[in-house]
């Protein structure tokens, strides 16, 4: 939710901003050398006592400034990061510059809403728009700001969550570049169009952007204009996802995607398809929690399955099918199928063989060791994300 810090409040935001990220950063480097000198791996209660005796000295004494429990999460996320390199489930933490990451902090404990302002430990209370009810007891606040100056705090809350009543469908989906998404049982989903009309303006933006020279005010106001245009294409982009994913999730029990090549994502130049890449991304993100809190079995599926080659009929394969060809005529059994809609059936079966554990093990992915059907235990209670910006 959008907050509106005064003068004053967003000095002391800033002092957050800069502290916690001092403290990730000091951390780190400390971890690093410790690691380099003794090969002694410190632990996040080894720097939770360091921060305590730091917060003592002259030199790091204005660590008291700012509320001491954000700098604890802070310390904690560094432990986490770590935690989730060592499984191989991120990259290695990286140093946080200012400008170049988003500014934000935690705050773990006693936030609250009273009289529609928001308080949090060392501020007075803050100017909020709240927009959607705030349900059940806040577990934690993370106030952020955008690029674009503007500041807002994600609340999550511990709620009751009531599932969607079960259905009895299954779906598979081919995630595309024409159109957005086309489904098994037809439906097609379209990109929409505003985005295009966001991107020719983005790469006017940008290419201002790099005509400015390096450091210089006009530079750091284009900077600013280009962020405002990224922001505006991120939010019609995301607003859409969740109108997708939710009517998907509604309407059926099992949901079928490709498993996406999200390391080849980063590489990417064409902006376009980068566009379509991190909306992918942020599909399948949807789609796992939206399945996880509802029941239902969200299924991926190895990408190198050839879901469009295949014919879903007699499943004979059509090694002659180029990018270019959006229908082709099955030489086998003679059906003629749309390129999307093929491909979408192909996912749906695939999916259903994988469930069954009709699947080979490269299709079960076990060779990847990830987990092909996400998790279907539905705890009662679990944190939700009211907003995050
Ligand atoms: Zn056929």
């Amino acid at each position: 939710m959008r907050i509106y810090p005064n003068k004053e409040q967003s000095e002391l935001m800033s002092r957050h901003f800069g502290s916690t990220r001092f403290v990730w950063n000091y951390f780190l480097a400390e971890r690093k050398q410790s690691y380099l000198e003794s090969k002694k791996s410190l632990s996040y209660y080894d720097n939770a006592q360091t921060l305590v005796a730091l917060k003592k000295t002259d030199e790091f004494g204005w660590l008291k400034d700012v509320n001491s429990q954000s700098l604890q999460a802070s310390v904690k996320d560094l432990d986490t990061a770590y935690g989730r390199f060592f499984k191989k489930q991120a990259m290695f933490p990286k140093f946080k510059k200012k400008g170049l990451c988003i500014d934000s902090f935690r705050c773990p404990q006693n936030a609250k809403i009273v009289n529609n302002k928001l308080q949090i430990p060392k501020f007075n209370p803050i100017k909020i728009k709240i927009h959607r009810e705030i349900k059940g007891k806040i577990l934690f606040v993370t106030i952020s700001k955008t690029q674009t100056d503007k500041y807002f705090a994600a609340i999550t809350c511990e709620v009751e969550y009531k599932p969607l009543p079960k259905s009895d469908k299954a779906i598979g989906i081919d995630l595309g570049i024409k159109s957005f998404a086309v489904c098994s049982d037809g439906i097609v989903f379209e990109n929409i169009k505003t985005t295009k009309k966001y991107v020719k303006k983005l790469t006017y933006e940008q290419r201002q952007l790099s005509k400015k020279k390096k450091g210089s005010n006009n530079r750091s106001k284009q900077r600013k204009q280009t962020a405002l245009v990224h922001e505006k294409i991120r939010n019609v982009r995301v607003d859409n996802i969740h109108k997708f994913t939710k009517q998907i999730v509604k309407d059926n029990s099992i949901i079928v995607i490709e498993n996406l090549n999200v390391k080849g994502m980063v590489k990417n130049h064409n902006l376009a398809k980068a566009i379509a890449d991190a909306s992918w991304y942020e599909t399948t993100r949807q789609f796992k929690y939206k399945s996880d809190w509802n029941d239902r079995n969200l299924v991926k599926i190895d990408r190198f399955f050839p879901s469009s080659k295949t014919c879903n009929v007699c499943n004979f394969i059509n090694q002659n099918l180029t990018l270019e060809d959006r229908e082709w005529t099955c030489l086998n059994c003679g059906t003629i199928h749309d390129r999307d809609l093929n491909a979408s059936k192909n996912i749906l079966k695939q999916g259903l063989k994988t469930l069954s554990g009709c699947g080979t093990q490269s299709e079960l992915k076990q060779k990847h060791g990830e987990a092909s059907v996400s998790n279907q235990s539905l705890r009662p209670m679990m944190p939700r994300q009211l907003a995050a910006g």
